[in-house]
Parts: structure tokens; sequence; C-alpha cells
């Protein structure tokens, strides 16, 4: 299949008070489709003015009530009305985000029904939420009022770029929050294509508001902005460090979702074809760049060689290629960063390890942030790539033996929070995601 998008260098404002403004700066920056490193489009580089200016229109679409004592059932219709439209757009959206994120059309058009289901869901939610009438002596009364927070700052990350952005919106409008987004500058273009249809679906201007820029500027100011009640943030752990110390300073709420280096393990017995295409499921989906990816794949002793060989005879079958190709299982990573991250781990993981496959970048691209998918075997627990997140197509395969309790005593120590919805979804999403990108007969 060929792109029916055009290349059309597009520009893209913040949108404020229901209004797209340029950046306080006058600045832009340039967006890329990963796949041919071209700019597809120049984004307003957002500054602490233009965070400023959002946090207000936040602030004064909550302070006056015009969203809070908006009716719960009204705020669902306008999560529903939202909900439509993302469908009535799903090919359009799929496209744009395959070519901004590099992952492949197929999980594209998945994330879109996955965004266009959070608006749902959340829609039948707005009101559905109760309090308790809690038991108290006979001349008191007390009683649990859920209120909404305030306004919520919400920071996004790259790999799911709309589906992250509903996760915050959706369950923030569905309470009586107002919004203040800020989207991963590698890849805003959805969110600034739905951001477009929010004053024809009725939201009032001021409850949602979407700020481009980068993390240390935009995302910094406001994440520090007295102004904002809490911060929702998904991504790095490092940032997510500053985040929670910056925020302190505001005594702000702030919700993390985190990297990961999960963990999936595999005994002698297991059911051998669900076993081999669920490791290379775990680790090679979204090119690896998942939060959650089982990239440290613990395998027992008795069938660790034949786990090996299944694994690499697989994942030699995984089809490179263009994002938008319906048969390509496997896209370049979002971004030259990304790709220099990922090649310098694995040049790491050829000192610490043996390569079954991969290793390198494929030939047959001249263009483009492509990475093998690549298995390292033999990887000693305390490895780099055995520990550190490295979110790209390399799988760590130890061997272990001994009790079923074995592997839990070589899992990382370190765990970082994954929030409920989020594993739910993943969970829900796993197997018609393994049958649509292919991983899985
Ligand atoms: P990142 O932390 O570099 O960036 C995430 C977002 O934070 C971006 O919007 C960025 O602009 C912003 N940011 C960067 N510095 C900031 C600062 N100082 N203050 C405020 N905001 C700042 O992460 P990334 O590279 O975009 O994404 C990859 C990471 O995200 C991985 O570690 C991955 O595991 C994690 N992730 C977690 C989940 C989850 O649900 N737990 C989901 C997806 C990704």
């Amino acid at each position: 299949m060929s792109s029916s998008v055009k290349t059309v260098v597009r520009a893209y404002q913040n949108y404020i008070n229901g209004q797209w403004v340029k950046s306080s700066s006058g600045e832009m920056f340039p967006v890329y489709d990963p796949s041919t490193e071209e700019v597809i489009a120049h984004v307003a580089s957002g500054t602490a003015a233009d965070v400023d200016h959002a946090v207000k229109a936040a602030r004064a679409a909550f302070d006056t009530d015009r969203w809070p004592r908006t009716s719960a059932a009204e705020r669902g219709r306008i999560l529903y009305r939202l909900a439509e439209k993302i469908r009535a757009n799903a090919a359009r959206l799929a496209e744009l985000e395959c070519r901004n994120s590099g992952k492949p059309i197929v999980e594209a058009e998945y994330d879109i029904a996955d965004a266009a289901t959070c608006f749902e869901y959340y829609a039948g939610l707005a009101n559905k939420v109760l309090g308790h009438v809690n038991p108290v002596p006979a001349n008191a009364l007390s009683f649990t009022l859920r209120e909404p927070v305030g306004v919520a700052g919400q920071i996004i990350p790259w790999n799911y770029p709309l589906v992250m952005a509903s996760w915050k919106l959706a369950p923030a409008i569905a309470a009586g929050c107002t919004c203040v987004l800020k989207p991963a500058e590698q890849t805003p273009l959805t969110m600034m294509e739905v951001a477009n249809w929010f004053e024809e679906l009725g939201l009032p201007p001021g409850v949602v508001n979407v700020v481009n820029g980068l993390g240390e500027t935009a995302g910094a100011a406001l994440v520090a902005h007295p102004g904002v009640d809490k911060i929702a943030f998904t991504g790095s752990a490092a940032v997510g460090k500053m985040i929670v110390k910056s925020a302190a300073d505001t005594l702000k709420r702030v919700t993390l979702e985190l990297g990961g280096k999960s963990p999936n393990i595999f005994f002698d017995g297991a059911d051998w074809e669900a076993a081999v295409d669920g490791a290379l499921f775990g680790v090679f989906i979204n090119q690896g760049e998942v939060c959650s990816a089982g990239s440290r794949i613990l395998v027992e002793k008795k069938i660790y060689s034949k786990f090996v060989e299944a694994m690499t005879e697989k994942a030699k079958r995984i089809k490179l290629g263009a994002p938008l190709e319906r048969e390509t299982k496997m896209g370049p990573l979002v971004s030259k960063e990304q790709y220099d991250r990922v090649s310098s781990y694995l040049e790491v993981g050829k000192k610490e390890a043996k390569v079954a496959i991969g290793g390198g970048r494929p030939k047959q691209f001249g263009k483009g942030y492509y990475v093998e998918p690549t298995i390292f075997y033999d990887v000693d627990n305390n490895a780099r790539i055995a520990r550190e997140e490295i979110f790209g197509p390399v799988a760590s395969v130890i061997p272990f033996e001994g009790e079923p309790e074995a592997p839990r005593r070589e899992v990382a120590p370190r765990r970082h929070r994954l929030g409920q919805s989020h594993a739910t979804n993943l969970r829900r999403s796993a197997v018609g995601r393994l049958q649509a990108v292919g991983l899985r007969p």
C-alpha cells in the first residue's frame, strides 16, 4: 500500500483557551517521519509564558465553575462525541500516527481504536462516580464526595502518542478537571488533529489546552506552575524523579507511569508455541518501544537452547519495512536520538553476551532509524543489557535452573509503578495485537 498522505509540511501552533496561538518566542521545531528522516511538520515550541497562558485558561475554566458545573452526563456526551469523531477519522489518524512514530500501520490502526475505546469507557464512567455514606453514630452524618482535583498538567511520551493522550484526557474530562497537556516533542501530530475538533464537539474554551514544546522548557514549566493541582506523567524514570522533586515545591499531586525491565519467565512444560510467540511479541511489538516490554527473557535450562533457537528462527521472519506497508511487522525507531541510544546498547550487548540474531542496522535501508530485531543470549543477570531499559527491539535471554522460585531471585531489583489502567489495557490488548501484527500465526 502506498501513502495517501501527501508530504505537505504542516505547521501546528498551541491550542490555548479555544484558540490556535503561536509560541510567545515565535519559535517552531521540526517533526520527522523516522522512516524517511524527512521533516513532515513544524510545531510551536512552547515557552514558560505559553504554559502560564494555558494554565490560566484552565484555571479560569475550572474556578469559574464553567466546567465542573457542567453535568456529568454532558461531560460523558462530549467524550462519546470525541470517540465517535476519532472512529470516523480512524484511517487518517492511523496513517498520521504511523508516519510520525514509525510504528507499522496495522499497529497504528489498533492504537487509534484503543484511543476511541478509552474515550468511550470514560464517557460511560462520567456519571457513575459515586461516594459512600460511612457508618457513624446516629447523631452524625459522614460521607465521601469525589470532586475534581482542579487543573491537571499532563505530560506524555512518544511510543503510543494518541493512546497516551487519551489515557490522560479522558479520565480528567470525565471527572470535571481542566487540562494542560504537553505531547512528546517527537510525536505531537495526532493530538493536534484531535484538538482541532474540541470546539465543534462542545468542549468549552480552556477545558483542554495543548502546549507543544520540549521537556526541559514547556514540560518543566508545567510541573513547576503553582496554578496546576496535579501532574500526570508518563515517561522515563529519570524525568519522573525530577518531576517528583519539582512538584514537591508546590505540593502537587503526582501520578507517575515510568519505565521498566519486565521479566518474562518460561518453564519446561510451557505451551511451546504460545511461549515462543509470546516472548517475541513481548519484546518486539512496537519495535520494543514499550514500557512493559518483556525484554528480560528468563528460560529454564532444560528448554533454554531449544527456546533460543526457536525464537531466533521466528525472529528471522519478522518483516522490517516501511511503516505504511501492511505487511510490515516492524518499522524504524522513533527518532535519531532513540536510534543512537539503542545502537549504543547493541555495542554494550555484544561485549556482555552472545548474539543469536541481529545486533545492528538492517542493510536494506538507506534511510530511516531501523534496527534489526536482536536477541542476546547467555546474558548474565547483572549485565547492563539485563538491567537497563533499552526501549528498542532487543531481547536479553537469561538461563535459570532450579525450583520455580529461582527466577524470582533473578528479577531486577527496581520496579516502577505501572498504572492499573495500563496493566489492564495491555492484558486486554495482548491477544488481539499478537494476531493483528502477525507475531502469532
Ligand atoms: P521522557 O521521560 O524523556 O519524556 C516523556 C515526556 O516528558 C516528554 O513529553 C518530554 O518532553 C517530557 N519531559 C522531558 N523532560 C522533562 C522535564 N524536565 N520536565 C517535564 N517534562 C519533561 O521519556 P520518553 O523517552 O519520551 O519515553 C520513553 C520512556 O517512557 C521510557 O522509559 C518508557 O518506559 C516510559 N513509558 C512508560 C509508560 C508507562 O505507562 N509506564 C508508557 C510509555 C512509556
